[in-house]
């Protein structure tokens, strides 16, 4: 198909071409960033995205839905079975845009909502005071403790119970450790809270069981499609039957026109493949990894956040570990050719923009086929960059060696595997 795009605009034929190579020289540890497959993107690149079909199977505004339909309730349908929800929204265009749909569907302005402390490892769409849920909405939050870095449900019981907030919403972008949706869940029944999870960076782990489940007892779950669950970029919202109405009114046409039926078709191949015994395995090599490379590092005295992982999502404390902080520590890793995100720490003294620490992560990595013994090489990787922050030709020769690495592991997408 790129033949097609080379011709007729080789501007950004190139630019992709480069984006490739990026994609397969570099080891990607941002742990939201993934390789859909070679199926995933064929479906996103097609002519679905010619149809217009606002509305919800059998129930559109336009005309000539036969096949289209069939797409979407099947996709609905591979959601529902992989998860195990009793309803399932698979239009929301991304991550943030599903929160939002399910504010505008359980809650009035200003409503009450206890989030996560978002330099604890909240989300934007978690009340963020740029963001429009922290503008809409009366956020309050919830941290880790000091000491272990880790929930303490204790203290959310405590303030949920003094609070009463209408949501109680669990799910982050910046946690490593395992979350406890059923005591969520409980905390919410007990005080008359809605229970909201938002599994976006984890919703892989949890559909291949390496992850305990927020289902059947939450009553709302939101989750992007394009981290973990290496399907397309999108959302989609899972809920108990009794919030389906209102969430389906909040996404179409409450915040959404056309469905994007490109990329619902895609999200129907990822579920369906995220439902392969291959998976499986792969979501539990992520874990496997994530501690090995956990492990590594700690023994080449990187201080972590809560002192390991329990899922596929590592945060260093680069400050206490090296003396250096998280922006000049990404900022020479992308020089070495390691792709991170550098990351406010709980308690963090930092300013956002260059805060204490990194965030790595081990889901695209593991989608190359990397196992243990490739962690140790990158934790070796990172000790040497830190010993080399500003020695730009050591930074380059470790991009090289970064590179042959990669270049005995595949991209799925980019390779055709
Ligand atoms: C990534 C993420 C989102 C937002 O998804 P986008 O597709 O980037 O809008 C929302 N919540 C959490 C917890 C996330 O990690």
């Amino acid at each position: 198909m790129n033949s097609y795009l080379k011709e007729s605009d080789p501007e950004i034929y190139n630019l992709i071409e480069e984006e490739k190579k990026l994609e397969s020289e570099k080891l990607r540890l941002i742990p939201s960033e993934n390789y859909a497959s070679c199926a995933v993107l064929e479906t996103t690149g097609s002519i679905l995205t010619n149809k217009y079909s606002e509305g919800y199977p059998k129930k559109r505004y336009y005309e000539g839905q036969q096949a289209i339909d069939k797409i979407e309730l099947l996709a609905i349908k591979r959601a529902k079975k992989l998860f195990g929800a009793e309803h399932v929204n698979v239009q929301p265009n991304s991550g943030s845009p599903a929160n939002m749909a399910v504010y505008f569907a359980l809650l009035e302005m200003g409503d009450k909502i206890l989030g996560m402390n978002l330099s604890h490892g909240g989300h934007l769409t978690h009340g963020s005071p740029v963001n429009f849920s922290g503008k809409y909405y009366n956020f309050i939050s919830y941290g880790v403790d000091k000491e272990t870095e880790m929930l303490d449900m204790d203290e959310v019981r405590k303030i949920a119970e003094k609070e009463k907030p209408k949501i109680i919403l669990s799910g982050f972008t910046a946690y490593p450790r395992r979350v406890d949706f059923k005591a969520f869940h409980k905390i919410a029944e007990s005080v008359g809270a809605i229970s909201m999870a938002d599994i976006s960076h984890i919703a892989g782990l949890i559909a291949a069981g390496v992850h305990p489940s927020p289902f059947p007892f939450t009553d709302v779950v939101t989750t992007t499609t394009h981290k973990t669950l290496r399907g397309p970029r999108g959302a989609i919202i899972l809920c108990k039957k009794k919030f389906g109405k209102a969430v389906d009114k909040a996404v179409f046409p409450g915040l959404q026109g056309g469905p994007h039926e490109h990329s619902i078709a895609a999200k129907a191949v990822a579920f369906k493949e995220a439902e392969r015994p291959e998976f499986k395995e792969y979501a539990k090599q992520i874990v496997k990894n994530a501690k090995a490379l956990a492990e590594y590092l700690m023994e080449n005295g990187f201080k972590l956040v809560s002192d390991g992982t329990d899922t596929h999502l590592i945060l260093i404390n680069v400050v206490k570990s090296k003396g250096i902080s998280g922006k000049p520590f990404a900022k020479a890793l992308d020089k070495a050719g390691i792709i991170c995100n550098f990351n406010t720490i709980p308690f963090d003294r930092r300013p956002p923009f260059d805060p204490s620490g990194v965030r790595i992560g081990t889901p695209a990595i593991t989608s190359r086929g990397m196992k243990e013994t490739e962690m140790k090489k990158i934790a070796d990787f990172m000790l040497k960059v830190s010993e080399n922050i500003d020695n730009e030709e050591a930074l380059t020769k470790i991009a090289e060696e970064v590179k042959s690495m990669c270049s005995e592991f595949p991209a799925p997408g980019i390779e055709r595997i």
